[in-house]
C-alpha cells in the first residue's frame, strides 16, 4: 500500500471540513458528501487499513470498534430501531474509491435491494 494520505486521513486531521457525527478513541464517523439515504454516515478506523478485509486480518477489534461505532452512529441518528445497513465496499467492481476502509451506515428510509 502507498504511503500516501487518502482524503479520510486529510478529514481525520480536520484539514478538510467534514459534518462529524460521532468520534472516539479509535473511530471517526462523518456523514458522506453525496448521501445514497436520507442518513449515510461513513465510518473510519483512525488507522489506516486498505479495505475491510485487511483490517479483519490485522486488527480484528479494531475491526469490532467500527462496527460498534456504526452501532452508535445509528443510536444518535435515531434509526438503530428502524433498522439500517452497513456496507464496506471493496476494490474495484464494488466501486471503492477511496482506500482507507470505511463503513457505509444507511438509513433512515426504507432501502431498496441490493443490486446493479
Ligand atoms: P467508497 O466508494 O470508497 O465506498 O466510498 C467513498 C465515499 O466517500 C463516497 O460515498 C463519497 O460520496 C464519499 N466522499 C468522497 N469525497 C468526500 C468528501 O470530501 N467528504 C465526505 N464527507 N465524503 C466524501
Amino acid at each position: 500500500m502507498s504511503d500516501a494520505e487518502t482524503l479520510f486521513e486529510r478529514i481525520i486531521a480536520g484539514e478538510i471540513p467534514a459534518d462529524v457525527v460521532y468520534e472516539d478513541d479509535k473511530t471517526f464517523a462523518f456523514r458522506d458528501i453525496n448521501p445514497q439515504a436520507k442518513v449515510h454516515v461513513l465510518v473510519v478506523p483512525k488507522k489506516r487499513f486498505r479495505n475491510v478485509g485487511e483490517l479483519a486480518a490485522s486488527d480484528p477489534e479494531l475491526l469490532s470498534a467500527v462496527v460498534l461505532s456504526a452501532r452508535k452512529v445509528a443510536e444518535l441518528e435515531g434509526i438503530a430501531e428502524s433498522g439500517y445497513r452497513v456496507v464496506f465496499n471493496t476494490d474495484g467492481d464494488a466501486g471503492q474509491t477511496v482506500f482507507h476502509v470505511h463503513a457505509h451506515v444507511l438509513g433512515g428510509e426504507q432501502l431498496g435491494l441490493f443490486g446493479r
